[in-house]
């Protein structure tokens, strides 16, 4: 057995196709570098990254600060489990608890594992402080969220694709529709056993659906006079994204590069992965303030990786990228440009109809029927002309570059979209 030369992009999808499970249905392209906002294929080609690793390489490919305090830990101590202390998790959990406004902070690994430990922290919080009767709670979640893909969590899923045969399911969930605050509000008053709403502030997966402006906040509010924990699934739209330090922040002025997230709507559990990294090495976490975080005791929860000291690292430097080259803000106002750029070009568009999204975080729906390949084949067409982006549900095609970008290159950007939408104008 020997280490295969990988020396064409053909050669590479075809190992892949063999040796690896199908769980995923990439575009067909092999990178094997990236620098800020570009990525290159296995052949040299150069392309523009417009999904950034849904959204978890905001601060760039390979951003320097972040690589370098990864090495840096590498080479002193990588991991000792939480059986013992390190000198970096301590440091982390400050630094992010006070970046974030929270009295604590749960580090976990994968966004999942996030989510996950949000629905624990939130059914004992729900039994020790609230005093629902064991095994009763119940937590409210949107149709068509995305929260991630353990069991748990596609057991509230309502993605076909995801649950299938995947039974049987948990139960604990109370399903409605999302951007629906009546629906809220009723399941509230009708069910004296709800615990927690978990919520994506942009549906992400589902194709990007921003909700009514007022949606979040009434919803906290909602939480609020039902003792309810409003849960904010930030993974995706968090750190940045949405030209905000975190979608929850509203348009309060967090734009501002001192912003420590005080947010519009404050969640008592928050969820981040993705991006709290920049891309770099799997971190995730779970904050909350003491009255809620306390219900967590030691052996009820853990990882053997949470919160290791290179996650630590690679966190706080990645953290810190955010607020020094002011990315939130540089995501509000390339996201203004971007919309109105697209908006101008969807006047005598018929192949594109609608760009919705907050900040970076943006979508294009391709007016075709649901079922038909025309995105696929748009991303296909991108991708031959410099640019990579990917389909989600149904004709929608998600654009989400890296926030490291310059206006002239978001420019660059905007003519190659139009001009490829343009060969499939009808
Ligand atoms: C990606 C994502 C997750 C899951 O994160 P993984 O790291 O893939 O487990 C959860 N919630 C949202 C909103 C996401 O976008």
């Amino acid at each position: 057995m020997s280490v295969t030369q990988i020396t064409s992009s053909k050669e590479a999808i075809a190992i892949e196709d063999k040796y690896g499970a199908h769980n995923y249905h990439p575009l067909p392209v092999v990178l094997n570098r990236g620098e800020g906002v570009f990525v290159w294929d296995v052949e040299g080609k150069k392309y523009y990254d417009f999904l950034s690793a849904y959204s978890a390489v905001n601060q760039g490919h390979c951003h320097p600060k972040i690589v370098n305090a990864m090495h840096e830990q590498a080479q002193k101590l990588t991991l000792t489990s939480r059986a013992f202390h390190n000198d970096m998790l301590g440091k982390y959990e400050k630094y992010a608890a006070e970046f974030f406004n929270f009295d604590k902070i749960l580090p976990m690994n994968t966004g999942a594992e996030a989510v996950e430990t949000a629905l624990k922290l939130c059914r004992r919080w729900a039994y020790q402080v609230k005093g629902i009767a064991e095994n009763e709670a119940e937590i409210v979640v949107c149709e068509n969220n995305f929260h991630g893909r353990t069991t748990t969590i596609i057991s509230f899923s309502n993605d076909p694709v995801a649950r299938e045969n995947f039974g049987p399911y948990t139960n604990g969930f109370i399903k409605i529709e999302y951007n629906n605050i009546e629906a809220l509000k009723q399941t509230l008053e009708s069910n004296k056993n709800i615990a927690g709403f978990l919520v994506e502030p942009i549906q992400g997966e589902a194709g990007v659906y921003v909700p009514s402006d007022n949606y979040l906040k009434e919803a906290k509010a909602l939480c609020v006079e039902h003792n309810v924990l409003f849960i904010a699934d930030e993974v995706q739209t968090g750190i940045a994204r949405t030209g905000r330090l975190l979608a929850t922040c509203g348009d309060c002025s967090c734009v501002d590069k001192n912003c420590s997230g005080t947010p519009d709507v404050k969640a008592d559990i928050l969820i981040l992965g993705k991006a709290i990294s920049g891309g770099v090495y799997p971190v995730s976490a779970v904050l909350a303030n003491d009255p809620i975080m306390k219900v967590i005791t030691p052996g009820s929860h853990g990882s053997t990786f949470g919160g290791n000291p290179i996650a630590a690292a690679v966190a706080m430097a990645a953290l810190e990228v955010v607020k020094d080259e002011n990315l939130a803000e540089k995501a509000n106002d390339l996201g203004n440009l971007f919309r109105a750029e697209l908006n101008k070009f969807i006047e005598t568009s018929s192949i594109c109809n609608l760009v919705r999204g907050k900040g970076l975080l943006n979508a294009i729906v391709i007016n075709d029927d649901e079922d038909s390949d025309t995105a696929w084949n748009i991303c296909l067409r991108l991708r031959d002309n410099g640019l990579l982006a990917k389909p989600t549900h149904g004709n929608i095609i998600r654009f989400a570059p890296p926030l490291v970008m310059t206006e002239a290159q978001l420019r660059d950007c905007v003519s190659i979209i139009i001009n490829t939408l343009k060969e499939f104008e009808k």
